[in-house]
């Protein structure tokens, strides 16, 4: 039930919401309208209409190729964020296991514990990565999640140790979708080749299989550089609802000479990867909004950076007994080492219940939203916020904020009008 509280009402819209999704830009609808109707050819088919669909597709790959550094042909085409990393994970430990499925008692001598293999990851990922991996997990493969510090950036020692002669997968984010923490991927990703580059000096007899790295790169393509060379990634994740283009797309970034199984079977489709007819304005709309949101992702970064940090220090000014979540802003007195999103605000109002306190924000036309959307539907508390160490009283009370491209200064201002009197009625209430 949302009923108004209070008489003062906005009017406007406020979507404080944009890490859960976005919406699509009028030059990415522009884009994808033909291929609706009038240019509804399948991809497949010999035909003139056929061919140009097929041409649409040809486009969108290179495009977003160079935007990664890439070839076309590394890239695979999927229906969204969840089934591109469902790809990276599900596809390499499988293709992994057909190649390397029982260990020689050398191996096994050398620490190999498992027939199947091991898998390294983050214990602040989005569940598409956490449940694919523990499905695998009750396929039989070994998983280690690293834990992350207080402001949610990954044990990089820990990630070390963790590296095992049978670790044939690393998926880690670049950035968090909760708390906006940016992770150092080209660290990692420079450990894992110095890792790779060991194992093939000194087991030539006996070769090691690779270990490959996989990101989860969905929140990141808004505001950071997507150069997988740099990144020293083999595997990368994108979509295209949380950059302003169409939900249920996206790609995985697959580079040269890494096999994998397919998730999906059937006609063959995206170099036997993922079967089913091509959604072809969806693939054009992807490619057009992530073009879009890398050419303004440095303008767009500093604007937001800058809204970000101002919604920040006022509310801490404002508002009693609450708690950021995440990096520090570089902008405030206590400089943070590590790096936030600049679109992402999480915070814990102490006493206060996040779930009431967005849904009396939605009476005002505010939209913000309790940590991830992923895990709104559970009554879980967030696992990322456990995993930062925050105390059981804050975790339920926080709420996420996201800014986005049509976020002006006067959204914030009427956001710090109205939260002081919301959290203040809601804590009046409980102590009722
Ligand atoms: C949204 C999101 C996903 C899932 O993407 P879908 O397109 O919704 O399937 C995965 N990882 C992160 C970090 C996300 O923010």
């Amino acid at each position: 039930m949302r009923k108004s509280v209070g008489t003062i009402r906005s009017k406007k819209v406020i979507y404080l919401d944009h890490a859960a999704t976005s919406p699509v830009r009028p030059e990415v609808l522009k884009a994808m309208q033909p291929y609706w109707s009038e240019k509804c050819g399948n991809p497949s088919a010999l035909y003139k209409l056929g061919l140009e669909a097929k041409l649409a597709i040809d486009n969108a790959r290179t495009a977003i190729a160079n935007t990664l550094f890439c070839r076309p042909e590394e890239l695979v085409f999927t229906a969204g964020g969840s089934e591109s990393i469902n790809l990276a994970i599900l596809g390499t430990a499988r293709a992994y296991r057909t190649s390397c499925s029982s260990p020689n008692i050398r191996e096994a001598r050398r620490g190999i514990k498992t027939k199947r293999g091991h898998i390294i990851t983050s214990s602040i990922e989005h569940h598409a990565v956490l449940r694919s991996i523990s499905a695998l997990k009750k396929e039989g493969f070994d998983i280690t999640q690293i834990g992350v510090n207080k402001e949610g950036v990954i044990n990089i020692d820990e990630l070390k140790k963790a590296i095992r002669p049978d670790t044939f997968l690393v998926s880690l984010m670049y950035a968090n979708n909760e708390i906006g923490t940016i992770e150092p991927i080209s660290v990692v990703g420079k450990i894992i080749q110095a890792e790779n580059s060991k194992r093939s000096l000194a087991t030539r007899h006996s070769p090691l299989v690779t270990i490959l790295f996989h990101t989860d790169a969905c929140q990141a393509a808004g505001f950071l550089e997507l150069n997988v060379d740099k990144l020293h990634v083999d595997l990368l994740s994108l979509n295209g609802s949380k950059i302003y283009g169409p939900k249920q797309t996206g790609c995985l970034y697959v580079r040269k000479g890494i096999k994998l199984e397919p998730i999906i079977y059937g006609g063959g489709q995206e170099n036997n990867l993922r079967s089913g007819t091509e959604n072809v304005p969806g693939i054009v709309g992807f490619a057009k909004a992530l073009e879009l949101a890398q050419t303004s992702r440095e303008k767009e970064g500093q604007r937001q950076t800058q809204l970000r940090d101002y919604f920040i220090t006022k509310i801490q000014k404002i508002i009693p007994s609450l708690k950021l979540n995440g990096p520090l802003p570089n902008s405030t007195k206590h400089k943070s080492s590590a790096h936030r999103l600049p679109n992402n605000i999480n915070i814990s109002f102490a006493n206060v219940d996040g779930e009431a306190l967005v849904l009396y924000l939605d009476a005002y036309n505010i939209y913000a939203s309790t940590g991830s959307a992923c895990t709104s539907n559970s009554a879980d508390p967030s696992h990322v916020l456990a995993a930062i160490g925050l105390e059981e009283k804050y975790i339920k009370g926080a709420v996420r904020f996201t800014l986005g491209e049509s976020t002006t200064k006067a959204d914030i201002d009427q956001v710090l009008q109205v939260l002081p009197r919301l959290v203040a009625k809601i804590r009046t209430m409980k102590t009722i």
